[in-house]
């Protein structure tokens, strides 16, 4: 059985080593791991370079877009190259927190997407109280044609069927777990195995039963075990139909070190 843990943060996690071990042993072959600034995005594509088994997306957070400039785009621009760098992301808007002026979050977000739409790769989305505004984005910028991810699923059913006709997979985090998850639950029933994926947002949001302790990769096998239960099949099913969507999202193509 193969998982692939399709968003964390490696770069956050104390034990590095020790928990890419136990994700494997857990199943967890294939791990990408996701930028929230330049420094950050820059430590996801050397992760990605030092171990086989990593992919990297680069981008810049609504939290963090007052650090986004020139500069920051141009240097996003240079490593978005980087062979084993297989999206933008995580880029969106959290009106929840509101970290960064909405105005800055909305202009950081388009030029992100414009630089996905440049380079043709997929796009991580991130939104939090604020699905109207991203929608409403993602249609002045044409990001369809991006295709990609919205990461850590806040919507309903609804959302989910308007994501998907559009092309983009729903990702499930831990949090389909927690007791109060039921909106997310019933994404997942109703959603076809074929457009979700599987993701831990490591070291955030660590699934029932390790909810409150760091979230890491190999807990993916928790939420992997539940959405097995709500669609009513096996865990083997589920890890194989999302780790072939994760592949054909993300193009997670080992590459051989020169
Ligand atoms: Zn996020
Ligand atoms: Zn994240």
């Amino acid at each position: 059985m193969i998982l692939v843990d399709t968003h964390c943060h490696l770069d956050m996690l104390g034990d590095l080593e020790g928990a890419l071990t136990r994700a494997k042993k857990e199943g967890v072959e294939k791990v990408v791991t996701i930028g929230i600034d330049l420094p950050s995005s820059e430590k996801a594509v050397a992760l990605a370079h030092k171990y086989d088994n990593v992919w990297a997306a680069v981008g810049v957070h609504p939290h963090e877009a007052n650090s986004f400039n020139e500069d920051v785009y141009a240097a996003l621009a240079q490593l978005a190259k980087e062979p084993k760098v297989v999206a933008i992301g995580e880029i969106g808007l959290d009106f929840y927190r509101n970290l960064s002026p909405k105005e800055k979050q909305i202009a950081t977000f388009k030029k992100q997407i414009e630089l996905a739409k440049e380079l043709k790769r997929p796009i991580v989305i991130h939104c939090r109280e604020a699905i109207a505004e991203t929608w409403q984005i993602l249609e002045e910028t044409d990001a369809f044609v991006c295709g990609g991810v919205w990461h850590c699923f806040p919507g309903d059913v609804e959302l989910a069927e308007r994501c998907i006709r559009a092309g983009f997979y729903i990702s499930i985090p831990g949090i389909v777990t927690f007791s109060n998850a039921e909106r997310l639950r019933q994404v997942v029933r109703n959603t076809a195995l074929e457009w979700l994926l599987l993701e831990t947002d490591a070291p955030f949001l660590a699934p029932v039963p390790k909810r409150g302790k760091p979230n890491e990769p190999a807990f993916l096998r928790y939420t992997a075990e539940k959405v097995a239960e709500l669609k009513e099949c096996s865990l083997e099913k589920v890890a194989k139909i999302t780790t072939e969507n994760a592949i054909n999202v993300f193009k997670l193509i080992k590459i051989s070190k020169v």
